[in-house]
C-alpha cells in the first residue's frame, strides 16, 4: 500500500473514545521495547508518528493512526514491562480484553515479536489467548537485520514450535532497520482490511 496520509488520532484511554467512523483497525501488541513504535513508523514512511521508545506505565491507552483514510493502525501498549504493578497490570488486560472481544472494526491484530528471543511467557499468554477466541492474528518476527541472514530459517522454527503457531496464522520476518517484510505485511493487513 502506497501511504498518502497518516495522522494520530487519539490516545483513547476508554471505549467512549474509540473513533466511530467504522473504518477497518489493525491492532498491534508485543512486549515494551520489541520494535512496535519503530514497525509503525517503517509501515508508514514516518520517522517519529508513533513515538519511539513508548513510556512504561501508560498501561492504559489505545493510540489511534489513521492511514489514507482507510484503516486504523492501533498501538496497544506494550506488556511484559517489570516496573509495572499488578493494578496496572489488570487495567491493561482488562482494557485490551473489552477492545479485542468487542471491537466491531478489529480485523486483524499483528503480534509483535522479536526474531532474536524466544517468545516470552506474556507474548505465550497473549498468542494462547488469541487462538482460543479464533481471533485474526499475524505473527511479525521484528529485528530479523539483528541476526544473520544464514540464521533467520532456525530462529523462526523456535519460534513456531515455541508458540505452537497455527498453521492458518501467518509469520512474517520484519525489520524496521531494511524494510523487510514490509510489503509483505501491507498486503495481508490490506487483505484482512478488505474483507
Ligand atoms: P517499542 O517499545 O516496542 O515501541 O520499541 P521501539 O520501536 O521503541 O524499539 C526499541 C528499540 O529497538 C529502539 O532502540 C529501536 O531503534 C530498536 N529497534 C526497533 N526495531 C528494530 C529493527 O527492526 N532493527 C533494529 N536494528 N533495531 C530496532
Amino acid at each position: 500500500m502506497k501511504v498518502t496520509k497518516s495522522e494520530f488520532v487519539i490516545s483513547a484511554v476508554g471505549a467512549s473514545q474509540y473513533p466511530e467512523d467504522a473504518l477497518p483497525e489493525i491492532a498491534l501488541a508485543g512486549r515494551s521495547n520489541v520494535g512496535k513504535s519503530s514497525l509503525i513508523n517503517k509501515m508508514i514512511n514516518r520517522k517519529n508518528l508513533a513515538r519511539t521508545s513508548s513510556t512504561p506505565g501508560k498501561t492504559q491507552q489505545l493510540n489511534y493512526y489513521r492511514i489514507n483514510d482507510e484503516l486504523y493502525l492501533v498501538d496497544f501498549p506494550g506488556y511484559g514491562f517489570a516496573k509495572v504493578s499488578k493494578t496496572q497490570r489488570q487495567a491493561w488486560g482488562a482494557m485490551i480484553e473489552g477492545y479485542l472481544l468487542n471491537r466491531d472494526p478489529l480485523k486483524l491484530l499483528l503480534l509483535i515479536l522479536d526474531l532474536r528471543h524466544p517468545p516470552s511467557k506474556d507474548d505465550m499468554v497473549m498468542y494462547d489467548w488469541i487462538s482460543h477466541y479464533d481471533l485474526p492474528v499475524c505473527v511479525v518476527a521484528t529485528k530479523a537485520d539483528k541476526i544473520p541472514r544464514s540464521r533467520w530459517a532456525k530462529h523462526i522454527k523456535q519460534m513456531k514450535e515455541s508458540l505452537s503457531l497455527r498453521i492458518d496464522h501467518p509469520m512474517v520476518l520484519f525489520s524496521s532497520e531494511t524494510g523487510l517484510g514490509k510489503d509483505e505485511l501491507w498486503g495481508i493487513i490490506n487483505a484482512h482490511a478488505k474483507a
